[in-house]
């Protein structure tokens, strides 16, 4: 992460090989990796397959041109957040400003310097790892150092579009700690942070596959999304996780449940269809947790149990 470090991958698209050539001799040097496309078609498929930090892009290309190819890339998710360069011999103002009206972040002219080229992508590779690591800061949670409710939202909504187009079930497991205020009433709030960050920590250990996911909720809650998996095997994991937290025996003199710190947790599982939302799978899962509160805590709940 640190800015003295040159490793990344830039893209070169441009129809001249011999371009493409000096590019790679400026940038190879320093530790980059530098892969090609001819024209703009191949590079947008290049650049889907491979998503490298920074592409350096032609305008004038037989084809599809490079304002063109730049407006693709831009609004295409997996690739509009990857920095674009224009490096063409056009170099009047209309085309400059074109080339930043359809996204790009700078705009060499040819004939370049190649200290000017390395300045410039070394600038804008910093950029974009100091950009990418702001997002990931913002997704994480700062106490527990597990994903936040905002990170939660997108996947959430990322694995329901996917099982909707698979037509496989999907799993939310809402989870909140036992008398927690009484937790922090005793030992004190510091001891209650603490407390989140050890069962956090358990929680997102306790999970087996790679597509699954632990967040905090908020407070003292916890959510767990688990695709393709059918409510029974997710009500196994669910009684795994109150087992694991459980087994931890973190003292909690004020819980009316246990003398250890404890867990309750609804599960909900969907085949996502067009009449229902992700919303619907976070109340089904809160109305079973709040079910599990009430039938004594310290216990999982599923959607489909009857309800009294
Ligand atoms: P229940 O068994 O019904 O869930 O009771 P509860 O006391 O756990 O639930 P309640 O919602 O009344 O209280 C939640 C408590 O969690 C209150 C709040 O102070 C505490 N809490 C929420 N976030 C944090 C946090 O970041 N740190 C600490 N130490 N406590 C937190
Ligand atoms: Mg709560
Ligand atoms: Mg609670």
């Amino acid at each position: 992460m640190s800015d003295r470090r040159d490793d990344g991958v830039v893209l070169v698209i441009d129809d001249d090989r011999t371009n493409i050539q000096v590019i790679i001799e400026i940038l190879k040097p320093v530790g980059l990796t530098v892969i090609s496309a001819r024209n703009g078609e191949m590079g947008i498929k290049r650049a889907l397959f491979v998503l490298p930090d920074l592409i350096l892009l032609d305008v004038m290309m037989p084809g599809l041109d490079g304002f063109e190819t730049c407006r693709l890339l831009k609004s295409e998710p997996a690739t509009q957040g990857i920095p674009v360069i224009f490096i063409t011999a056009l170099n009047d103002e209309e085309n400059k400003v074109k080339g930043f009206d359809v996204g790009g972040v700078d705009y060499i002219t040819k004939p370049f310097g190649q200290r000017e080229v390395l300045a410039r992508v070394k600038t804008h590779l910093s950029l974009k790892r100091k950009q990418d690591l702001l997002e990931r800061l913002a997704e994480i949670d700062g106490l527990t150092e597990i994903p936040n409710r905002r990170q939660f939202d997108r996947i959430l909504e990322k694995e329901w579009r996917r099982s909707q187009r698979s037509q496989t079930p999907l799993t939310l497991i809402m989870i909140d700690i036992d008398y927690f205020k009484n937790f922090n009433d005793s030992y004190g709030h510091t001891s209650g942070d603490d407390c989140l960050r050890v069962v956090a920590q358990t929680l997102a250990s306790s999970v087996q596959r790679a597509a699954d996911f632990v967040a905090r909720y908020g407070g003292e809650e916890f959510a767990v999304i688990l695709p393709e998996t059918t409510l029974d095997s997710a009500t196994a994991i669910a009684e795994q996780l109150r087992e694991n937290v459980a087994s931890l025996q973190l003292a909690h003199v004020s819980s009316q449940v246990a003398d250890y710190v404890t867990l309750s947790l609804g599960v909900a599982t969907f085949i996502p269809n067009d009449e229902t939302s992700a919303n619907n799978l976070v109340e089904m899962a809160d109305r079973a947790l709040y079910r599990a509160k009430r039938k004594g805590r310290n216990q999982v709940r599923s959607a489909t149990d009857p309800d009294e």
